[in-house]
């Protein structure tokens, strides 16, 4: 499994590019701006990507989805309730960011459970709403890996203030979709330093008690 990790725009938003080595398909997670910078990088590493795969519709994850589409033919794909953030600037935000407005449409809606075949790797969404109503989770069991967007950090989880925000639900999709996975699974975040569900589980101040 290839995994790159970018940070990309004012808020550095992690951008993973993740790939299949034997087929050499691979998808883009939330590139959030710099799309000229993400395409280099996928040129580079020699990938034919398939999809953009959005974890939720906020600006700083989204700001570069029109350009690499361009630049590359990929789908962009968003879970259904979070598809109508993509196409209003006031909603995700980028409207009052500093980079350009996104108003778009997803070329495919994904939903809880489904499994995307990225070559011969497989990738099963997990709904985790809390952050956003359609936020999602990208989980690679047989790779123990776990892209978690805005849900779930290093010792923090994602804030519960915005649009479509609720603090217990973000509490209770950690506990049931994200707690119940195996200590050694890595965790990939939406900004700042990758972890593990392990280590979560006993030191995240927002999971205890
Ligand atoms: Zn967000
Ligand atoms: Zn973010």
């Amino acid at each position: 499994m290839i995994i790159e990790k970018l940070a990309v725009g004012a808020y550095a938003a992690n951008c993973f590019i993740i790939g299949d080595e034997s087929t050499k398909t691979g998808i883009v997670v939330d590139p959030g701006g710099e799309a000229e910078r993400i395409y280099k990088k996928i040129e580079d590493l020699g990938l034919k990507l398939k999809y953009i795969i959005l974890t939720h519709g906020h600006g700083d994850h989204i700001g570069g989805i029109e350009k690499l589409k361009k630049l590359t033919g990929a789908e962009v794909l968003i879970h259904h309730d979070d598809a109508m953030m993509l196409k209003d600037p006031t909603i995700n935000l980028t409207a009052s960011m500093n980079g350009p407005t996104v108003s778009s449409d997803p070329d495919k809606t994904i939903g809880d459970r489904d499994i995307l075949a990225i070559g011969n790797l497989k990738c099963e969404i997990i709904h985790t709403p809390g952050h956003t109503r359609g936020g999602i989770c990208l989980y690679f069991a047989k790779e123990k890996v776990l892209i978690s967007g805005d849900t779930l950090f290093y010792g923090s989880i994602g804030r519960t203030d915005l649009a479509g925000g609720s603090h217990k639900q973000l509490i209770n999709s950690i506990l049931e979709r994200l707690m119940i996975l195996d200590d050694q699974v890595t965790v990939y975040p939406g900004h700042g330093a990758s972890t593990t569900i392990g280590f979560e589980r006993k030191r995240n101040p927002f999971l205890q008690g």
